[in-house]
């Protein structure tokens, strides 16, 4: 058994953790309560860059749909008109080790052991900027150079130097917090109490039943996907479906590759698991079993087997998903808390909005092209279509209108 496989049986099987664990983990926690203090205190000092901060991350170990849910927000944002950047310290790469705070742009044709897996993959999905760098204060600024008015920063949670507008905490709906220990004793980064402190909680598919604690607050996140997609681009997308009754071999080298294999069995495939660790550097060797069976890997390993995958390697991009009410809610809250109606511009012509009082609420006036963009329920409709359109001397044009 490796040492990895044996501590996610401590913190997540309900093991008691040993007692050399809880010591080291007592001296963590005092380490990460030093270290909020020292911010609380202002003795270490944190920056604000000129543009709203939404950051995306998690107080434990693995994966929670992070990524999704990133791809997810930068799409909301752009549907408001948003240039939106992304900035991630950009794991995964190889040489996190080497360079300290070089500032990596993210495009296409970068390669995930230069960028990080998760980095490249939200590019490749977003078509969003996204920058790589240890130093995300310097990353978020030179978004903001490069013409981003948002900034998104993933898996932030524990950089307090870069000042945030809106935290939010991702939590796994079926293993929750685990044994609710610090690292290494358990999987938290840091104290549970911190939970308390963020904009919103959301459970990635929390199933039927959600995890151990009180979870009345959160949001509620589902990831699916239904297409798989040749890895190498030489075939067509196929359902998931159509492989439903087939043995294939099911590749993952993910947080928590469990979900990955679990959505290949409900889908009636019969996956051979084989996992590897998160982030890891494949080899075509690996790939490659000795047999005709499909290959079926995650999107974020997709990414890394891009020029060595066999013609037979298919990946599975899943897409985050919320229902109508929690996603309004979360975005409602992303809007004012980041008060994102300030900086909206007009999709037109770019100009500045207004935000006016009418007859039927609240409503974001462009007052070169007339136009009055609803706010329905605290979430702008930024569309041509929906706006309504306004005669020359309409009061709410007149520039003293409040
Ligand atoms: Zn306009």
């Amino acid at each position: 058994m490796s040492v990895d496989t044996w501590l996610q049986g401590v913190w997540y099987e309900r093991a008691r953790p040993p007692w050399w664990l809880r010591v080291l983990a007592f001296k963590y926690g005092l380490l990460v309560r030093l270290r909020t203090w020292l911010y609380g205190r202002g003795w270490l000092q944190s920056a604000r860059v000129a543009a709203p901060v939404i950051v995306v991350g998690n107080i434990t170990v693995g994966g929670t749909g992070k990524t999704p849910l990133v791809i997810w927000l930068v799409g909301q944002l752009r549907n408001l008109g948003l240039p939106v950047a992304v900035v991630t310290r950009g794991y995964g790469r190889s040489s996190t080790g080497r360079v300290t705070t070089d500032i990596l742009r993210v495009d296409e044709n970068c390669r995930a052991i230069d960028v990080g897996d998760e980095a490249l993959l939200i590019r490749l999905r977003t078509g969003s900027p996204v920058y790589v760098s240890r130093d995300r204060v310097a990353a978020a600024q030179a978004a903001i150079a490069d013409g981003a008015r948002v900034i998104v920063a993933d898996d932030g949670l524990q950089h307090l130097r870069l000042e945030r507008d809106v935290e939010i905490a991702l939590v796994d709906g079926q293993r929750g917090l685990g044994n609710g220990a610090l690292l290494p004793a358990g999987p938290l980064r840091e104290p549970a109490a911190r939970l308390e402190g963020v904009d919103a909680i959301v459970l990635t598919e929390p199933g039927a039943g959600a995890p151990a604690g009180n979870w009345s607050g959160a949001l509620r996140m589902s990831l699916s996907g239904e297409l798989l997609q040749p890895v190498t681009r030489a075939a067509l997308e196929q359902t998931l479906r159509s492989f439903s009754g087939q043995r294939v071999h099911a590749v993952a080298g993910i947080g928590n590759p469990r979900r990955f294999f679990a959505t290949l069995e409900s889908a009636g495939l019969q996956p051979i698991p084989h996992r590897f660790p998160d982030h890891h550097r494949y080899l075509r060797g690996e790939l490659e079993f000795g047999d005709a069976l499909p290959v079926i890997m995650t999107e974020k390993d997709a990414v890394k087997c891009r020029s060595i995958a066999p013609e037979n390697c298919w990946c599975l991009p899943v897409s985050a998903s919320f229902a109508a009410a929690d996603e309004r809610a979360l975005l409602r809250r992303i809007l004012m808390d980041a008060r994102l109606l300030d900086i909206l511009a007009c999709p037109l012509c770019k100009g500045p909005l207004r935000l006016a009082d009418d007859s039927a609420g609240k409503v974001l006036v462009c007052r070169a092209d007339r136009l009055a963009f609803p706010v329905r329920d605290g979430i702008p409709v930024m569309l041509e279509e929906a706006a309504r359109p306004l005669e020359p001397g309409d009061p709410l044009l007149s520039a003293d209108k409040p």
